[in-house]
């Protein structure tokens, strides 16, 4: 039997869930459903969450957001990779950089003829293959349709941004779409006595907000998914230890790195992430092995400019919701789970779980089958990507402490078990296609932290040693040749701003 369509969708946070659920639900289903948002400023929002990866240009793109004002409004810089520093050994460092590395050859991935240069004894850095990589140590970035030499696209990237400005400027995006914004506390909601859905919730003031499908965006609490449907809660900190953070932005210092950093300390890592007006920092530590005191030292004595207010601590619990959607209530960011964030993944999973949601939206009433698909889909995502992230701690070579020792003899899933073993013995990744990380991106944290395979593909041999080294020497010219080409990111982020005053003064005149 067919249900009622969905008319009124109820939001509750506005956080980077809420918002960017809000934006993508207003500008995709507004003409059909009303969107209502409730969100408290007395609780305010857990305010980090400030890098990404390259898909959130496309979610960009699909809300008509221009770059330059979002730039602009954000505070934003761009983020061409990762540097992880003595993630491997002690002061080992190596970069998850966006894109390529080197070029295929024959339908064989290059780390392949990377792998038998080392067996030859030729010296030659892997990432010397990366334009990424390569214009990121560089501090260069500009947008070039295409890289020297070849028919490839340009530099892929990411944004970092300051978390509090992100959610003020998809507020104003979504206001100014025509969202209805409800400024209050949620202080109880009342269910369905026959189905167990949410039929309503009820401010603090006494109002009363009536929605046929509600997002749970309230964070951590899991107001709706957990405090009213408990729907349970799968812990991995048997994986992923750390289950603290403490942030604090500084001041810049010199120019502003297009890249993140994550740097590993004694008992977990501190990420630096440079923005426009600040530089955000923070360190994310397992209370097991240091304690609160300990962690806020080595955050403060590791920044490169002054704090710029009070370090703030940060609880966690890594894990998933059971169901993450379940009866009407849908989790998204922080109330849907929690992973590190290492690979900055928390911002791509609200924004996958925001399209999941549209791809499996119900025409005719909520159905248990649509609920099914969603939630198998998310598992699986998280899954994959806690899989990811646990890489980086398991193949770690460090002995100088108890928490990095006990990471590398942990036991880890099988689905991670079986892509490390693979990977040893033949140079191969066993990735699924619809996996968020890519094969270069598992190439890159392996090899990165010494973990060089065994063997190689056959095809890698069917160059002679000096055709090889021709082809090494033909694409490090092609990398330099389009890094030489960059401005630096300072040049680029001072045009954006330009460009954005210009463009304002335009619309003025
Ligand atoms: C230490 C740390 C570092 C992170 N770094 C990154 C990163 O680099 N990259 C990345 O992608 N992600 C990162 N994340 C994750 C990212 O911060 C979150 O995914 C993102 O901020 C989403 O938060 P949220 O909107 O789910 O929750 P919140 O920001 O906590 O928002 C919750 C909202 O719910 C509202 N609310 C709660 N209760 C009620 C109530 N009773 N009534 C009304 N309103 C209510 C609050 O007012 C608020 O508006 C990080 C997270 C942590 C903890």
């Amino acid at each position: 039997m067919l249900g009622q369509p969905i008319q009124n969708i109820v939001i509750v946070g506005g956080g980077t869930a809420g918002w960017n659920a809000a934006a993508l639900l207003v500008r995709m289903m507004s003409r059909v459903i009303s969107i209502t948002l409730v969100e408290s400023e007395e609780i305010g929002i857990v305010g980090v969450g400030e890098a990404t990866i390259p898909p959130v240009i496309r979610f960009n793109n699909a809300l008509g957001l221009n770059e330059d004002d979002f730039l602009k409004s954000t505070q934003g810089s761009i983020k061409l990779g990762i540097q992880f520093e003595n993630w491997g050994e002690l002061g080992d460092s190596y970069m998850h950089a966006f894109g390529d590395v080197g070029r295929d050859f024959a339908f064989c991935p290059f780390h392949n003829f990377w792998v038998r240069s080392q067996q030859l004894g030729i010296e030659a850095d892997f990432w010397d293959f990366s334009p990424n990589y390569q214009a990121a140590v560089r501090h260069k970035f500009g947008k070039v349709s295409s890289r020297s030499g070849t028919s490839d696209g340009g530099l892929p990237y990411a944004y970092h941004f300051d978390a509090g400005l992100y959610a003020k400027y998809l507020r104003g995006y979504c206001e100014s779409q025509g969202i209805t914004r409800v400024e209050g506390i949620v202080d109880h909601s009342s269910t369905c006595s026959d189905t167990g859905f949410i039929k309503s919730l009820t401010l603090k003031s006494g109002k009363e907000i009536e929605g046929d499908l509600f997002l749970d965006c309230s964070g951590f609490r899991g107001l709706l998914i957990e405090q009213a449907l408990q729907t349970g809660y799968e812990e991995w900190s048997h994986w992923l230890p750390c289950d603290r953070a403490v942030a604090v932005p500084s001041e810049s210092t010199g120019p502003i790195r297009p890249y993140t950093r994550s740097i590993a300390h004694k008992a977990g890592w501190q990420w630096n992430i440079p923005l426009q007006h600040r530089t955000g920092n923070g360190h994310v530590y397992c209370s097991s092995y240091v304690s609160d005191d300990e962690a806020c030292h080595t955050l403060l004595s590791h920044l490169e400019g002054p704090p710029l207010a009070e370090p703030r601590q940060i609880p966690f619990k890594t894990g998933r919701r059971k169901l993450q959607w379940n009866k009407n209530v849908v989790a998204l960011g922080l109330a849907s789970g929690f992973l590190e964030p290492l690979e900055s993944t928390s911002i791509h999973l609200i924004q996958t779980g925001i399209r999941r949601l549209m791809d499996n939206f119900p025409h005719q009433g909520i159905r248990q089958i649509d609920i099914d698909a969603f939630n198998k889909q998310s598992k699986l995502e998280f899954e994959q990507i806690r899989d990811f992230i646990i890489l980086h701690y398991k193949i770690n070579q460090r002995t100088d402490s108890q928490f990095w020792v006990n990471c590398r003899n942990m036991s880890i899933p099988d689905t991670l078990e079986q892509k490390i073993e693979l990977f040893k013995h033949s140079g191969r990744v066993l990735r699924y296609s619809d996996e968020l990380f890519a094969e270069v991106a598992w190439y890159q944290v392996m090899l990165g932290q010494g973990l060089i395979p065994d063997d190689y593909h056959p095809i890698a041999d069917s160059l002679s040693e000096q055709k090889m080294l021709r082809m090494f020497a033909e694409l490090r010219a092609m990398v330099g040749d389009t890094v030489s080409q960059l401005p630096t990111h300072d040049q680029f982020l001072a045009s954006v701003t330009q460009q954005q005053l210009r463009t304002s003064s335009a619309a003025s005149a």
